[in-house]
Formats: C-alpha cells, sequence, structure tokens
C-alpha cells in the first residue's frame, strides 16, 4: 500500500475518500504516493484559513516570521537525501539533479528567512521643514501559489519563502504529476511551528481547483508558473476581480554560438542546457543558432557528445537523461520529433521511445538533434518540453541574433563566445529575461531577479530581492515632527 499524503488546511491534515496516485515515470509500477484529490471546497476553506490567520501573521515581525522559515530550511536539510530521493521518483530527473534542487530549496528558504531582518523600505528627504517621509512595506493578503511539475520543490520554494516572509498567508496548488516534493516543504513549515492557516496546501486537479481559487473571495493575487495556455486563462479571471499576478510560463530559449567561441566548452554547454533534466527546464535550450564557419564542425561534436548520454532510472549512478515525467509530456515530445522528421528531415540522433530492459516500463525518450531546422518549421517556434534540439544555421552575428529575437517568447537565452564587443552587443540586444554568457542557458540561482519577457513572462520579477515587489505593496507616509 502506498502511504497517503493529505492536504494541509487550516494547520490539519485533511484526508478525503478520493485520492490520486503518483506514479515512478521511470517505473510506473511503482507508486510514489497517494494523494488526496481536493475539491472546490477545500480551496475555499483553505482561502478563508489563510485570511483568518492573516492578521497575527503580517502583525509578527519580520525577524520572528524569518525564524520559522530557518527552522523550515533545518528540517528540510535533516531530511536531505529522502526528499531528493523522493523527487527523482516523482519526477524522473536524476538523483544528483534532485539533491542540487533541494540544496536550492533551503538556500532559498534561508535566503528569504534573512529578508525578514531587512525588509528594505524607502526613506527620502522631504522638500519641506521638518516634514519625515518614509514608505513601509505591508502585504498584499491571501495569496494562491500555482506551481508546475518540472522543478517541484524549488519553485514552490521560491513563491513561498517570500510570499511568507513578506508577512502574507498561501494557498499552495501544486502540479499533480510530481505533488510530493511541494509536500515536503509543507511538512517542514508545520514542523518548524508555522502558526495554523498560514500556510495551506491542496492538490487536485488543476482545472478544478484553478478556478476555486482564482475565485475564492478572500484572494488578492495569484503567483502562477506553468504553461502559456493556463498562465493566460488565469490571467484573464484575475483580471476581472483585478487580483494581483504573476505569471512565468514557456520559453524556446536559443544558445547562439560563434566562431570564436571555445569550441569545447560551447559543445557542453549546449549539450548541458538541452538535454540535463530531460530537456524539461523552462530554460532549457532548445535552439542551438551556431555560425556558419563553424557549422559542420560543431553538429558533428555537438551529435558526438549527445550519442554517449546515458538514459535510464535518475536513481541509478551514471544515467545522465531520466524518463519524461509522464505518458502525455512523452508523446507531445514524440509528436513534435514526427513533426519535425517532416519539415526538417531525419534527425542526427535520436528521435525514438527507449523500452530496452527496464525502460520498458517507463516513459524514456532518446536525446534527439535535428540539424538545417529553419525559422518557420514548427520545432523552431513551439515550446517541446523533452530532449528535443533544433539546430540552425546563422550567416554571422548579425543573423543569429536576428534569429534567436524571432519568437514570440523571451525567457532565457545564451551565446558562446570570446569577443568582448559581441557579447556586450548581445546583453544590450537579446530579448530575454535571463541570459547567460559562456555557460549553459539553464542553471539560475536565487539571489537575482528571475523572470522573461515577452509571452514568457507577465508581473514582477522572481527570486532575489525582486521578490518583495510582487508579494508586498507600500504604505506611504508623510510625518511633520
Ligand atoms: P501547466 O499544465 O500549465 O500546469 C501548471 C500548474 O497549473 C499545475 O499545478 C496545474 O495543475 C495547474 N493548472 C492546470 N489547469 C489549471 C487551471 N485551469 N487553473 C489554474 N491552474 C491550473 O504546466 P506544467 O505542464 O505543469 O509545466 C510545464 C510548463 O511550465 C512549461 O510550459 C514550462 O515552460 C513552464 N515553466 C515555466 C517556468 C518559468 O519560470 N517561466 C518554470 C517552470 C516551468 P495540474 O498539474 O493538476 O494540471
Amino acid at each position: 500500500m502506498a502511504e497517503l499524503f493529505a492536504n494541509y488546511i487550516n494547520g490539519e491534515w485533511v484526508k478525503r475518500a478520493s485520492t490520486f496516485d503518483n506514479r515512478n515515470p521511470a517505473n510506473t509500477d511503482e507508486n510514489v504516493g497517494d494523494f488526496v484529490k481536493g475539491t472546490a471546497q477545500d480551496v475555499e476553506d483553505a482561502a478563508n484559513a489563510a485570511a483568518a490567520a492573516l492578521p497575527a501573521w503580517s502583525a509578527m515581525s519580520g525577524p520572528a516570521r524569518g525564524n520559522v522559515l530557518f527552522k523550515a530550511a533545518d528540517i528540510l536539510d535533516r531530511k536531505f537525501e529522502q526528499v531528493a530521493a523522493d523527487m527523482t521518483r516523482e519526477e524522473g530527473k536524476t538523483l544528483p539533479e534532485a539533491k542540487g534542487e533541494v540544496r536550492r530549496s533551503i538556500n532559498i528558504f534561508r535566503y528569504f528567512a534573512g529578508e525578514g531582518s531587512r525588509m528594505p523600505g524607502m526613506l527620502v528627504p522631504s522638500e519641506r521643514d521638518r516634514v519625515h517621509m518614509f514608505a513601509i512595506r505591508k502585504p498584499i493578503g491571501v495569496v494562491g501559489l500555482v506551481t508546475p511539475w518540472n522543478f517541484p520543490s524549488a519553485i514552490p520554494a521560491w513563491k513561498l519563502a517570500p510570499a511568507l516572509i513578506c508577512g502574507n498567508t498561501v494557498v499552495v496548488k501544486p502540479a499533480s504529476a510530481a505533488p510530493l516534493s511541494a509536500w515536503r516543504l509543507i511538512e517542514a513549515l508545520h514542523e518548524a511551528g508555522m502558526p495554523k492557516g498560514v500556510v495551506n496546501f491542496v492538490a487536485g486537479s488543476g482545472g478544478e481547483l484553478g478556478n476555486a481559487l482564482v475565485n475564492a473571495k478572500a484572494l488578492k493575487g495569484v503567483s502562477f508558473t506553468g504553461s502559456c495556455e493556463i498562465g493566460n486563462w488565469l490571467h484573464g479571471e484575475a483580471s476581472k476581480r483585478r487580483l494581483r499576478i504573476q505569471l512565468e510560463m514557456g520559453g524556446k530559449n536559443p544558445t547562439i554560438v560563434l566562431a570564436d567561441a571555445d569550441f569545447n566548452s560551447a559543445v557542453e554547454n549546449v549539450v548541458n542546457a538541452a538535454f540535463f533534466s530531460t530537456g524539461q527546464k523552462c530554460t532549457a535550450t532548445s535552439r542551438a543558432i551556431v555560425e556558419d564557419s563553424i557549422y559542420d564542425r560543431f553538429v558533428s561534436a555537438l551529435v558526438e557528445r549527445t550519442k554517449k548520454l546515458k538514459v535510464g532510472d535518475g536513481m541509478q549512478p551514471g544515467i545522465d537523461i531520466g524518463p519524461c515525467v509522464d505518458k502525455g509530456q512523452m508523446e507531445t515530445v514524440l509528436k513534435y520529433v514526427e513533426t519535425g522528421r517532416k519539415e526538417s528531415g531525419e534527425p542526427l540522433c535520436g528521435g525514438r521511445r527507449l523500452t530496452d530492459g527496464a525502460m520498458a516500463k517507463g516513459w524514456f525518450v532518446e536525446p534527439t538533434v535535428f540539424k538545417d531546422v529553419e525559422e518557420q518549421h514548427t520545432i523552431a517556434r513551439e515550446e517541446i518540453f523533452g530532449p528535443v534540439l533544433a539546430v540552425m544555421r546563422a550567416k554571422d552575428f548579425e543573423d543569429a541574433m536576428r534569429i534567436a529575437n524571432n519568437i514570440p517568447f523571451g525567457l532565457s537565452s545564451s551565446i558562446q563566445s570570446t569577443n568582448l564587443s559581441r557579447v556586450f552587443e548581445y546583453i544590450y540586444r537579446a530579448e530575454a529575461g535571463l541570459l547567460t554568457v559562456n555557460l549553459p542557458s539553464a542553471g539560475v540561482e536565487y539571489q537575482l531577479p528571475f523572470g522573461g519577457t515577452k509571452e514568457s513572462s507577465f508581473g514582477p520579477k522572481e527570486q532575489g530581492p525582486a521578490a518583495l515587489e510582487f508579494y508586498s505593496d507600500y504604505k506611504t507616509v508623510y510625518l511633520k515632527y
């Protein structure tokens, strides 16, 4: 019998008869846990509990709120190995990747716990004599946090921690494909002594709960990470009620490789960014835009390196690439591969589902490289969210910049070049919120703003000091003394 993971509402673990299972995508015989299927009423109860808890939590001092987060970080640290293994079993990423993500969640909790002792406001000189003017931050109220499955711990952590430290109370709705990692954060906050009602967790169908959440009377804001389709729908609903909203959504991220790049590290960076975490990072590279003069040499080195990647169960040592998160995601990836075959030709490597031996029980796809992909081809325009890379030829730097920017998305972007002038030119002209230079396009830290531009994102940035902007408002004071 799999363990049952209850929802968390008003400080109580709430069970219901209806549950859903959480299958290991590397071995679907394994049920990682049964989760209580929350209802619209549960969401309403959770939002009401959060509203009731708001006055006391927001009145608490910032450092006192920070202490709860520090304690929760210590609890996660003690359970580190188990929490990371849970993540590999539910999402499929390799154990070292899962450990990196859990470490990041712990760091995020500690970073924002410290923010409780700073919580910068504003103090400026007045034009008037003996007038003191300043602005202090206040929480926005009850916030709904809706999260995806691909970073099932770090994304809930980077929404929860700033929301709580600013004095808000929350309702978390995790992705159904990987709810356990978010549940572990809630468990840690509960064990750290979080007052009842401050944090609430309701798992279950996004369609049903999302609708209830965005219509919950107590709600004042929503922070969402996921697909453009759902994000855009949420935006419409939230706008009707003038809820504050923050959206982080899809991408079609380019890596430009110029002829002056450090060739070997450029190959490594593209392979890392395209295929690690099975290409299921929102910041993954899905278009490698390579300068003509090194194109053929780069493509053959890239393919040679890609063929060496070991695909398998991420719990096993030496595995580079785990499975797709579920059957639906694998089918989406394979459908794009078929479209790629028709429009761009046979891939140079990969392109098949893997079912050898134990992989028959999971959702594995070979890392796949297409070359000579053109701008109008589907796999150069639409987010695939899997281990599929489109390599595109650029005449020169200007052409590469044009191709890189010629999409509706703007999440991450990368350049591989040793030419400082071109790198700076790129930094100023790249249409994306997250840029890397001579690094993989994926792999961000938590101390600086995170988020995209164009159709990838909407609203204030997440993480770093910028995170406070979404989760707090200013109260401006003019004081005559
Ligand atoms: P998704 O299908 O949009 O789901 C995201 C979350 O929204 C899940 O919790 C989902 O619940 C919920 N949801 C579904 N329907 C909803 C509705 N009608 N109202 C409210 N919530 C609803 O995205 P995903 O497949 O989990 O994640 C992959 C996508 O996330 C990719 O497009 C990727 O680029 C994007 N992403 C972006 C970033 C970024 O920072 N820009 C980071 C990570 C991922 P269920 O799971 O129950 O359906």
